[in-house]
């Protein structure tokens, strides 16, 4: 099957109200462009600097999700354009992308990535860390930041019901946070392998790539 025909069969088995972003890291500007002419618009990359290229080189109304952990000092080449910036793990990751929000006049949206995997690879706050830090005064004074929501990355393994109690815990999190901070609404989870279960869990964005682009190198 096509990349456009890959899309449209993901986004038909997906309700109303999910968003598809469609992740194209390691995929060239063709393929993505292929998907791009269905219509589709929310595009995904886990590096800053080949997602600023794709952006230089790409229709200006593709809107770019950053996904990957990002480098403090990489902030400032995404800080024009990013769309959602899905990777915050940490306070002062935040506060660079305030300060680089203040400095090109733009408000930039971002979701807490919170770690809820069994392995300790992968980035992320601790659910009471992230807690606590939107309670805090030092958060409250952030001024060019929007957090948006949560996103997650469950483990990878064969084990559904693992992987299912992972999204179900980010949920619980999402909803308190939700409780405490205005304007919390998306709760990005599910990959290619796994955005069926964090759908029932209550994903409204999935980040999805190998099943839209095909296998990566
Ligand atoms: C690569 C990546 C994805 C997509 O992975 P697939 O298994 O190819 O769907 C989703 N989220 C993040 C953070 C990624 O790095």
């Amino acid at each position: 099957m096509s990349i456009a025909e890959n899309l449209r069969a993901v986004k038909q088995g997906i309700p109303d109200g999910v968003t598809v972003v469609a992740i194209s890291k390691t995929k060239a500007d063709d393929a993505i462009l292929q998907a791009f002419n269905t219509g589709h618009l929310d595009f995904g990359e886990n590096k800053v600097q080949e997602m600023t290229g794709k952006w230089e080189r790409l229709p200006k109304t593709i809107r770019w999700h950053m996904v990957g952990h990002v480098q403090r000092n990489k902030v400032k080449y995404m800080a024009p354009f990013v769309s959602l910036v899905h990777g915050v793990d940490s306070f002062r990751l935040l506060k660079e992308i305030d300060k680089q929000g203040r400095k090109y006049k733009r408000i930039i949206p971002c979701l807490l990535q919170i770690h809820i995997a069994e392995e300790d690879t992968k980035f992320g706050f601790d659910p009471e860390e992230a807690m606590s830090v939107i309670k805090s005064p030092e958060f409250r004074a952030l001024t060019n930041i929007d957090i948006k929501g949560l996103m997650g990355m469950a483990t990878f393994t064969e084990d559904r019901a693992l992987i299912r109690k992972e999204f179900k815990g980010l949920k619980v999190l999402f909803d308190r946070i939700a409780e405490v901070q205005e304007g919390i609404s998306i709760l990005s989870m599910g990959m290619s392998n796994d955005y069926g279960i964090a759908i029932e869990e209550g994903a409204n964005m999935v980040r999805i790539g190998s099943r839209i682009f095909g296998p990566r190198n």
